[in-house]
């Protein structure tokens, strides 16, 4: 008896993307959804940018060079890939995606806007969510309160934010992050509810 008699036919593993502007706190609620429902699984995108103090190679990212990248990209080895913030490229590995779907397991993507819809055209039945800010000043004072961007840099993440807040109806549903634990229970309710819902379809 193979590995197919443990997967649950009731229901059906998704792709899930989580989208949304800058230090709204995607990561933060990703990383919540990872510590407390193993049951997902997440994506380890490769990137371009310098690695920050504390993370880890081959955890929060695989760390490689442009060459690397440009290879990975000819070689059609990213499910999308894009450049964000007009700095670093970032993508996401199709072959580790494709194995835990086929495992039986839904995977999160925290991923950008131009990321979560070159998802879409690939994966039509993927569920796209979108995480707000309650409230453009409070996105405003989130960015400046952690620190990592210089005056140039915030200016221009706030201009790409307010195209993005202006795209949120291409998305499946929005999710207001006001607390972290209760955003990141409504990601994984909306991710129960796809996986159920492929199955009666
Ligand atoms: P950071 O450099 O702060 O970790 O991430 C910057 C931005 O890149 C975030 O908006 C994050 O969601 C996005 N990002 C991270 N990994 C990927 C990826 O694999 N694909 C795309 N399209 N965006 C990504």
């Amino acid at each position: 008896r193979g590995w197919l008699a443990d997967v649950d036919p009731s229901r059906r593993p998704r792709l899930i993307v989580l989208a949304g502007p800058t230090a709204v706190g995607k990561g933060t609620v990703a990383q919540y959804v990872r510590e407390h429902f193993p049951q997902i699984r997440h994506s380890v995108s490769a990137t371009t940018r310098r690695s920050r103090p504390g993370e880890i190679d081959g955890v929060h990212y695989s760390f490689v060079s442009d060459a690397d990248f440009d290879r990975m990209v000819d070689e059609g080895e990213f499910l999308e890939h894009a450049t964000v913030h007009n700095l670093s490229r970032y993508g996401t590995p199709r072959s580790s995606v494709q194995a835990a779907l086929d495992e039986g397991s839904s995977v999160l993507l925290e991923i950008d806007l131009q990321g979560a819809r070159q998802v879409r055209e690939s994966f039509p039945d993927a569920v796209l969510l979108f995480l707000a800010p309650p409230s453009w000043d409070e996105l405003v004072r989130r960015l400046v309160g952690r620190g990592t961007e210089d005056e140039e840099e915030r200016a221009k993440r706030l201009r790409t934010a307010e195209v993005e807040l202006a795209s949120q109806d291409e998305f499946d549903a929005t999710i207001v992050n006001s607390d972290v634990a209760e955003a990141a229970r409504e990601v994984v309710q909306r991710i129960l509810e796809a996986e159920a819902a492929d199955v009666e379809a």
